[in-house]
């Protein structure tokens, strides 16, 4: 069996909802009945981040259908009934399990062959499993990971289950700061236990993280840095009850015996469908150019899995786990499928790369920060504002200087609107570490520079 369609968007996530509308809204728009959407998700396109936010919460927890996309950009909320509105097929709970690129069809688990005119790739990212570090346990009952619904459905219920307990985060990212916060909450016990220095070591500088750090122990969470978990010990299902962990045991021989376990250890891009059919980024993702186009003319890669050039650095290929990159992307491919001049870059763009300023946000406790820009050139990193853990809403940041005495990336903690706009547009427009120090302190925010 089969159905052709114009358009498909292989994948449900972020960047496939924010593609869908573009596509609609488009003065070329699709019409009824051209465009498919396929995911192995049961549900239409929905804001990913707020699994690790509103949806843990233990009052008033964020439910579907509040958070479909696009209601994270101040936009239309897309339900089921939007996409029947406007004549999109949705094919959800199905995974794709093969692609075709040359006979430009897509196999199905459930043994459809779905064809297509365009291919939007939206695969996004999966989870790291601890088994591929070695570790065994990933399928007790109460070890969590959190990248879809079910994930985060699964961690609700266990969550509910450990309410006086304790918990092992296993890793010092987003991911396992943001559910380090809703497991306290749910007034869990939490250890978070990650190799690095200190948490967010990706992004965060030793004086950033030592902030965040000091204000989640003091809301009870205990820090084991330098170290890894190395295995997991679990107990045998007695009572037809699934396995379940016991004890998480670290390199040094140290055991944490607990009720339940977060891993948030990382992602890789959902590229597997595609091996020696595209060309890829060495670093994993799909290489498109700035239209966000593939090398196969009818294949579009957006969001998580794409690597695309970014004018701000030079064209450099760079591949983005941000939501908002995920949308800015399936807009910019959704317009060049279907030729907006408008909305291209013009047609440097092909050169120069995709006019993007990557920009990260994270929201925990009562704290919330953005990053915009890169953290990898920098010569030095300038911190500002106040770092000291008290009562008020602490406002403080950094400033990655780069070429020149260039701003290359701006951190903000408490930041308001108008401070995070002087920082983004600071990193756009190359401004001198000077010129975002006057702006911000326009705009209310002392750079008082900490030496
Ligand atoms: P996804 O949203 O992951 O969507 C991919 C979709 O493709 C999924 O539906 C998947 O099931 C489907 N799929 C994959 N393979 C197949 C297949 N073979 N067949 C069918 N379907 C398939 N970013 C931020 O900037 N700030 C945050 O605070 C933040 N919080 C986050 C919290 C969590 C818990 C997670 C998991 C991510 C968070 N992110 C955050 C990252 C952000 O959500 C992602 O960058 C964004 O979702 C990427 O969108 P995407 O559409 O590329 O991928």
């Amino acid at each position: 069996m089969g159905r052709a369609f114009a358009y498909v968007i292989l994948g449900g996530g972020v960047a496939a909802g924010y593609a869908a509308l573009e596509l609609v809204r488009h003065r070329n728009g699709v019409s009824p009945g051209e465009l498919c959407i396929i995911s192995d998700e049961a549900v239409a396109p929905y804001e990913r981040p707020a699994l690790s936010k509103g949806y843990l919460l233990p009052r008033g927890a964020a439910r579907l259908p509040a958070f479909h996309t696009c209601v994270g950009a101040n936009d239309e909320l897309l339900t089921e009934q939007w996409y029947k509105e406007h004549g999109i097929e949705l094919v959800l709970a199905t995974r794709v399990i093969s692609a075709d690129l040359r006979r430009k069809t897509l196999l199905t688990d459930t043994g459809e062959t779905i064809s297509y005119k365009t291919l939007i790739v939206a695969t996004g990212a999966r989870a790291l499993k601890l088994e591929e570090f070695g570790v065994g346990g990933s399928h007790a009952a109460n070890v969590c990971y959190l990248r879809n619904l079910e994930d985060a459905d699964k961690m609700v219920g266990v969550m509910r289950s450990c309410h006086g307990g304790s918990a092992v985060v296993i890793g010092g990212g987003y991911i396992g700061m943001e559910c380090a916060a809703a497991l306290v909450a749910h007034e869990i016990k939490v250890t978070m236990v990650f190799p690095g220095k200190h948490c967010m070591d990706r992004l965060f500088t030793p004086k950033i993280a030592e902030f965040y750090e000091k204000y989640y122990t003091a809301k009870g969470v205990a820090f084991i840095k330098g170290t890894a978990v190395t295995s997991l010990e679990v107990s045998d299902g007695k009572c037809n009850c699934m396995p379940q962990v016991t004890e998480a045991i670290l390199r040094d021989g140290r055991r944490l015996p607990c009720d339940m376990v977060v891993v948030g250890i990382g992602a890789r891009a959902n590229t597997g469908l595609f091996d020696g059919q595209l060309a890829t980024e060495k670093r994993g993702g799909i290489k498109v150019d700035a239209r966000m186009r593939a090398s196969d003319a009818a294949v579009y890669a957006v969001g998580d899995v794409a690597a695309f050039p970014v004018a701000l650095f030079g064209g450099d290929l760079r591949r983005f786990e941000h939501v908002d990159c995920a949308r800015r992307t399936a807009r910019r491919a959704a317009s060049a499928i279907l030729q907006d001049p408008a909305a291209s870059n013009g047609d440097n763009a092909k050169e120069e790369g995709f006019d993007y300023l990557p920009f990260f946000y994270s929201r925990v406790f009562a704290l919330s920060w953005q990053f915009y820009g890169d953290n990898a050139a920098g010569d030095a990193v300038i911190h500002f504002g106040d770092f000291s853990p008290g009562p008020a809403a602490p406002r403080f940041g950094a400033c990655w200087v780069g070429a020149g005495g260039r701003v290359g990336g701006v951190f903000l903690e408490g930041g308001t609107r108008e401070q995070s706009e002087s920082a983004a547009s600071a990193v756009r427009r190359g401004a001198t570490v000077a010129e975002l120090a006057g702006e911000l302190e326009r705009r209310g925010l002392t750079f008082a520079v900490d030496p």
